[in-house]
C-alpha cells in the first residue's frame, strides 16, 4: 500500500540570533526540514542548543532572524501580525512543560478557551468536542475542577485537550512530560502516541527522554544550530 504523504510544514534556511548585551548569539544556523501530515516527530538535543527556540518559531510565537516557515504552503511570517495570531490560535496547538492553565477557570473552561478566542459564539459549538476530549483523555470527572485541584498529570491532560479543541493541523509540545514523574510522564506520552496513531494528529515534540523519542515515527537531533535525522531503532 502506498500512503500519500501531504507536506504540512517546511522550513527554509531558518535562522535565529539573539542580540544581547553580552554579544550576538547565533542559535539556529539554517534549518531545512519538511514535516508531513500524520508524522510524530521528536526533537532531541543538549540543553541550551535551541530546541525551544525552534519550536517557538514553528509555532509563530517568535520570529526568525532569517529564512521562512511554510504551513500548508503559506509563508507564515509574510502574514500581518493580526492574521498571524488568528492563524496560530486556529491551526497550532501547544503543550508546554508547565501547563499554563488559567487558575480561575475550570478544566472545561480552560479547554474551551481557544474556541472562545476564535469566536465568542463558538463556545457552544465546541462544548460537545470538549466533553468528548475529556472523556477520551480520562479527565471527564474533573470537568468542573480548577487547575489547582488537579494532579500534574491531570493538568497536562487538560492542556492537551485545550491544544486539541480547535482540531489544529499540528500540536507542538515542548518537554510535555518534563515536569511529571516518570510513570505519569510515560502515561501522558502514551496518550500523545495514541492520538497520533488513532486520530492522525501531527506532533512535533521536544524531549530529552531518548526512550520516549525512539517511540516516535521520526527523531531529529539538534546539534550546533542544525537538525539532523537520527535513525529510529525499534
Ligand atoms: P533548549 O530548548 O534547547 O534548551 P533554548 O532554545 O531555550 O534551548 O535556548 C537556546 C539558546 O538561546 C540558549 O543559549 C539560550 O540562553 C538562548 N536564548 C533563548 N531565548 C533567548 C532570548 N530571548 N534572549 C537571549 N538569548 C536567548
Ligand atoms: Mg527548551
Amino acid at each position: 500500500m502506498v500512503t500519500e504523504r501531504k507536506k504540512l510544514i517546511e522550513t527554509n534556511n531558518l535562522r535565529k540570533s539573539f542580540f544581547t548585551p553580552a554579544g550576538e548569539l547565533n542559535v539556529l544556523k539554517g534549518i531545512d526540514i519538511e514535516i508531513n501530515q500524520g508524522e510524530m516527530v521528536a526533537i532531541v538535543g543538549a540543553s541550551g542548543v535551541g530546541k525551544s527556540t525552534f519550536l517557538h518559531i514553528l509555532g509563530t510565537l517568535d520570529k526568525p532572524t532569517g529564512g521562512k516557515v511554510f504551513f500548508e504552503g503559506i509563508d507564515l511570517f509574510s502574514l500581518p501580525d493580526l492574521e498571524l495570531s488568528s492563524f496560530r490560535n486556529r491551526h497550532i496547538g501547544f503543550v508546554f512543560q508547565f501547563h499554563y492553565l488559567l487558575p480561575e477557570f475550570t478544566a472545561l473552561e480552560n479547554i474551551l478557551m481557544p474556541a472562545m478566542i476564535y469566536s465568542s459564539s463558538s463556545r457552544d459549538a465546541f462544548y460537545e468536542r470538549a466533553i468528548e476530549l475529556m472523556k477520551y483523555l480520562g479527565i471527564y470527572d474533573r470537568k468542573d475542577h480548577r487547575p489547582g485541584e488537579l494532579s500534574g498529570g491531570e493538568q497536562q491532560r487538560v492542556a492537551v485537550a485545550r491544544a486539541l479543541i480547535l482540531e489544529p493541523g499540528v500540536v507542538l509540545a515542548d518537554e510535555p512530560t518534563g515536569n511529571l514523574d516518570t510513570k505519569t510522564g510515560e502515561e501522558l506520552f502514551e496518550l500523545l502516541l495514541e492520538l497520533n496513531r488513532k486520530k492522525g494528529i501531527t506532533f512535533v515534540i521536544v524531549t530529552h527522554n531518548m526512550d520516549l523519542a525512539q517511540r516516535c515515527s521520526r527523531v531529529l537531533r539538534m546539534v550546533d544550530g542544525r537538525l539532523f535525522e537520527e535513525s529510529v531503532t525499534r
